[in-house]
């Protein structure tokens, strides 16, 4: 049996209970076999089996009290993965789905993802499984503050530096950041994602969705000498990463014609209007159904999928596993050329699969969505040299740094002969650096 599958088999084995990090991990090490198999200095040094078992993980209990003064417990979690790099890096996610096992598959993740990036930041993850929707301000901040009491004693700007992701925006992160700068009295570059007036960087909050379709572009240049513009896209999600896909996209030409939240999506033949999107969004932080009120030719669906709406690329920015085999079959019948993950994992193996076998270019989130936490990273460095960039300097960065991940991936995996293969070409570039890092530093 060769090395990379008597690893993933054993870790399936220690590990019950943990479907997405089985999913993840198996993606990743059927991936490595061209170069683990064919170089005894991995297996030697178990480099695998390290890279699959985070560093450490951290679990605790956050109580809060609730605007009736009721006690509330969740737990929380940090999963320190590899520092092999640099710092521990990695959002922060408040859902009610979180549990160990997801935790762990984007820990992973990220660890690949962030040496993509070339910047000096190594992978971890954490969240909880509190639910901010629906939550008053005050009960948010007592949960966030709950939660930094115990977490504060875990990271740190040189020693891990959390951001965020679903569920934790720009308002949970300044009461994170306030509680352990109470705490700890150090104000430093401890989280990434933070407001301008107190250590944000400009264009971090942009980054992800801007940093997607910068990627797409370039593939679409590259491999086919088109570009997003004249295009159809159906981006799915509204939140940070959708809604900053959608600009960007729109920017560069493209038309964005539907959008969805858990509960159910709109297609509006004439473009989505973000504005109105934003509003609901971001600032009422209320339901996508809202959009037809104000947009009467548009209209709002909670059966069916979004993916059932004709375009040419398909940009996933909501959650894991969101997309199936029988979405991107439907997909590809409807015309789809190009499919970018703005989200982690959204599309399920199986539908991966089918895009790569019917000739769709397949861009995986590991290498589309690398941008949020490449500019953390440029945010991180602000924050160290006390100073501030402008928008358009880390935009500018931001984009460069986006067509290198896409040149690194498709050199890559033309070069172990399998051209066009995005998500080998992201795997094996990200695991070169962390094994070699890892060689390097010995047995620890
Ligand atoms: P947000 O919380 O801002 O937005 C998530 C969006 O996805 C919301 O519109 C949410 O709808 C929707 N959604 C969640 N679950 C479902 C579902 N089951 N079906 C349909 N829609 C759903 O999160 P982000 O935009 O930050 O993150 C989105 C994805 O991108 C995640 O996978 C995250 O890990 C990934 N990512 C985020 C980065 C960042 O910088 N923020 C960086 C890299 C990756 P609702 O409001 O109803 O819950």
């Amino acid at each position: 049996m060769s090395y990379a599958k008597e690893v993933l088999n054993h870790l399936i084995k220690r590990n019950p209970g943990e479907p997405e990090f089985h999913q993840a991990a198996s993606e990743v090490l059927e991936s490595l076999a061209p170069v683990v198999d064919n170089d005894p200095i991995y297996q030697r040094n178990a480099i695998l089996e390290r890279m699959v078992e985070p560093d450490r993980v951290i679990l605790f209990r956050v109580p809060w009290m609730d605007d009736e003064g009721h006690i509330r417990v969740n737990k929380g979690y940090r999963v320190q993965f590899n520092d092999a790099i640099g710092p521990y890096k990695g959002g922060l996610r408040f859902h009610p789905t979180v549990n160990l096992g997801i935790l762990k598959f984007l820990g992973f993740e990220q660890v690949f993802k962030n040496s993509l990036t070339g910047l000096p930041i190594g992978g971890g993850k954490g969240g909880s499984d509190f639910d901010p929707k629906g939550k008053s301000d005050k009960e948010v901040m007592s949960f966030c503050q709950s939660f930094m009491t115990e977490l504060y004693r875990y990271i740190g700007k040189d020693m891990d530096v959390p951001a965020g992701d679903i569920g934790v925006g720009g308002r949970e992160i300044g009461y994170l950041f306030g509680q352990y700068k109470r705490i700890t009295r150090l104000y430093e570059g401890v989280l990434t994602g933070k407001g301008l007036p107190y250590g944000g960087s400009l264009a971090r909050t942009e980054a992800t969705g801007y940093g997607l379709a910068y990627l797409m572009e370039e593939m679409l240049k590259t491999v086919k000498g088109e570009s997003l513009a004249g295009k159809r896209v159906v981006v799915s999600g509204s939140g940070n990463v959708a809604i900053y896909a959608n600009e960007k996209a729109t920017q560069l030409g493209a038309k964005v014609v539907a959008m969805c939240d858990s509960n159910g999506w709109i297609y509006d033949e004439d473009g989505v209007d973000l504005k109105t999107i934003k509003r609901i969004k971001e600032v009422e932080r209320k339901r996508i159904k809202e959009y037809v009120n104000e947009h009467p030719k548009a209209e709002y669906h909670e059966d069916g999928s979004i993916w059932d709406v004709p375009c040419d690329i398909a940009l996933p920015c909501a959650t894991q596993n969101e997309l199936n085999a029988s979405h991107a079959r439907t997909l590809i019948k409807n015309g789809v050329i190009a499919v970018g993950e703005g989200a982690n994992m959204p599309t399920t193996t199986e539908a991966t699969q089918i895009f790569q076998n019917a000739g769709v270019l397949f861009a995986p989130g590991k290498a589309a969505n690398a941008g949020g936490v490449a500019t953390s990273a440029l945010e991180m460095s602000q924050n160290s040299m006390r100073l501030n960039w402008t928008f358009e300097e880390v935009d500018q960065k931001l984009k460069q740094i986006m067509v290198n991940i896409f040149h690194n991936t498709a050199d890559t995996a033309k070069q172990y002969g399998h051209e066009g293969d995005y998500v080998m070409g992201a795997n094996i570039a990200g695991f070169m650096k962390v094994a070699n890092a890892m060689l390097a530093q010995g047995m620890v």
